[in-house]
């Protein structure tokens, strides 16, 4: 009923004949719908106002080139600050340190986390012929234990054998030992998910960081839950410190305003997205892809 983003713009700065630049009335209109759309697509507010900003910033007075039309230009520039505001291409996971490796894999439960652990293992030990062992942490709950045992097996990826009765910081420091003396490059941990976020989680996850002194916390966030899920990354990076976010069911009919709001509010590269419930769908974050879909 509305169209796209893209449709608006063009529809609202349609009656301007070509001037040489665009004026304040006209960005100001064209900026209510970029408004609107943000906030359909669930962006947080204070996002929303820096980047209708950074847009009329240069917005206002640009020149409109002579081959294309003013709605052109100003979705142009909608494009281009949505890129600028998602980050880079191709910010993946790092290995520069000395193997084993340590990852951390933080987040609320049901986020997707396991399954995110296991799909980057496996995406490790397939392309970058890295030697992986993963290990639950998960002390509460041994179906998640058993959860990553039997991904590790679909995915032919070393999990750490479960011990009944440690706590998650004895487990993480077990399988940093196991994963060095096993000549494994890369160990990923598995942390405990909780349904809310609360003090003994983030405690906990605080406390196997100190032990095993990540090269990566990686958080990993579902888009389809908006701007909870940017709390969550605000909680976790204040408390943890993270290095990156995973955004999990980008297959979801999300319009990437997830995606947008935690890369504005944390700072963080999203490194890496989830497609679905497969171990094989993880996909390189693409900026200028989750633009194409705000802008329709
Ligand atoms: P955890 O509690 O955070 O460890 O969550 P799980 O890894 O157990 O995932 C919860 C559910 O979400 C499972 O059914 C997964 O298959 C599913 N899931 C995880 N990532 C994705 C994704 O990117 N897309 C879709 N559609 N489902 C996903």
């Amino acid at each position: 009923m509305f169209g796209t983003l893209s449709d608006r713009l063009s529809g609202i700065l349609s009656g301007l004949t070509r001037r040489g630049s665009l004026t304040e009335d006209d960005v100001n209109a064209a900026l209510r719908e970029v408004r609107k759309a943000l906030l359909e697509a669930d962006v947080a507010l204070e996002v929303v106002r820096t980047f209708t900003e950074k847009v009329r910033e240069r917005a206002v007075g640009a020149e409109v080139l002579k081959s294309i039309t003013p709605g052109q230009q100003v979705i142009k520039i909608v494009n281009d600050v949505l890129i600028d505001t998602l980050g880079g291409e191709g910010e993946g996971i790092t290995f520069d340190a000395v193997p084993p490796v340590p990852i951390l894999m933080v987040g609320l439960q049901g986020s997707g986390k396991t399954t995110s652990t296991a799909k980057i293992a496996k995406r490790l030990t397939e392309r970058n012929k890295k030697r992986v062992l993963m290990a639950s942490l998960d002390t509460r709950r041994p179906a998640a234990m058993e959860q990553l045992a039997i991904l590790g097996q679909q995915v032919g990826v070393a999990t750490l054998p479960i011990v009944a009765g440690q706590s998650a910081v004895q487990i993480a420091r077990r399988a940093v030992e196991a994963a060095r003396l096993g000549g494994f490059d890369v160990v990923m941990l598995d942390t405990a998910g909780r349904v809310t976020l609360d003090d003994t989680l983030m405690a906990e996850v605080a406390e196997v960081k100190a032990a095993t002194n990540p090269h990566e916390v990686l958080l990993v966030a579902d888009a389809l839950t908006g701007q909870d899920a940017v709390n969550t990354a605000r909680a976790f990076d204040a408390r943890v410190g993270l290095t990156g976010i995973v955004l999990t069911r980008m297959d979801g009919d999300g319009r990437g305003g997830a995606a947008l709001s935690m890369r504005a509010v944390t700072g963080k590269p999203i490194k890496l997205v989830g497609t679905g419930e497969k171990t094989d769908a993880l996909e390189d974050f693409h900026p200028s892809r989750v633009a194409n879909r705000i802008l329709g």
